[in-house]
């Protein structure tokens, strides 16, 4: 595992982390539990939950389907920390997309973190401390083409982290999205068929031909990266940073 640069002491806190049972969320819920944060691992797969609640006893797993939008309000309930992560693909050309796909993925996406910062703040304000991350992607600040729905939840995202960073800085919340290009984890995996197909290229050129065509560097970033700059967001180093985006994504937004 890659070590850690960042010094973050988050004893005494709570932290939420949304999709932690894979990829990116379950490196935050790692690296949140390793500064000392009791960590609430929220999401729908219970294996994956239940593996990373036996790689830390700080970790309590919260099974939890991110579409109950009210469940998902009250499970943020005393935060101090609040990572919105989960998340998923959907590839197809606009004209194909399934409208039952784009809703499902703007209410996991887009509502359910406004629905988790909605009830994570009150606390938030009355400890006059909080930090809320936003997991967006390099598609938050640049479209691709077949991720209508994607690219949508993203931006909407970096929009809800802006005004909960207006919102919140007068109570000493802060709220930033990580802009990550492609991350070696099973989202990607998954999605390699899909972009094939909606290409028109073979399986095995879609990391170099689709998904590294952006980047100025050539490789797909780890977890472990992604879950430094969320500690380093955390950290109260980077108390006057709101607002803001930071991209993890070997320079695509240098383009
Ligand atoms: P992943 O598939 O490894 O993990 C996503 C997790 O979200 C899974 O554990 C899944 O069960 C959970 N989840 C999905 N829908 C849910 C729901 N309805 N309720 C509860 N949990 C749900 O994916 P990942 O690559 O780690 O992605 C995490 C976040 O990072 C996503 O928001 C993704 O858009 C973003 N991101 C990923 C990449 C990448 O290349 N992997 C790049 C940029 C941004």
């Amino acid at each position: 595992m890659t070590p850690h640069s960042v010094t973050l002491d988050l004893g005494g806190r709570t932290a939420l982390v949304t999709g932690a049972a894979s990829g990116i969320g379950r490196a935050c819920a790692l690296r949140l539990a390793a500064a000392g944060a009791a960590v609430r691992a929220v999401d729908r797969d219970r294996a994956g939950l239940d593996a990373l609640a036996g790689a830390h006893p700080a970790v309590e797993p919260v099974p939890l389907d991110l579409t109950d939008l009210d469940a998902a309000e009250r499970a943020a309930a005393g935060a101090d920390v609040l990572v919105n992560n989960a998340g998923f693909q959907v590839v197809r050309p606009l004209e194909e997309f399934p409208p039952d796909a784009f809703h499902a993925l703007l209410t996991v996406m887009l509502e359910a973190p406004f629905r988790l910062i909605r009830g994570a703040l009150p606390h938030m304000y009355a400890r006059g401390w909080g930090r809320i991350v936003n997991v967006s992607s390099v598609h938050g600040l640049r479209a691709s083409a077949y991720k209508s729905a994607y690219v949508c939840a993203k931006h909407g995202l970096e929009g809800l982290s802006k005004v909960a960073a207006l919102e919140g800085a007068p109570h000493g919340v802060t709220s930033n999205c990580v802009c990550p290009a492609y991350v070696r984890t099973p989202l990607v995996e998954k999605q390699i068929a899909d972009q094939a197909a909606a290409h028109g290229i073979p399986e095995e050129r879609v990391v170099t031909d689709v998904m590294l065509a952006d980047s100025a560097l050539k490789r797909l970033i780890e977890p472990e990266e992604v879950a430094e700059a969320v500690a380093y967001l955390c950290a109260p180093q980077a108390s006057a940073i709101t607002g803001s985006s930071l991209p993890l994504d070997g320079g695509w937004t240098a383009h």
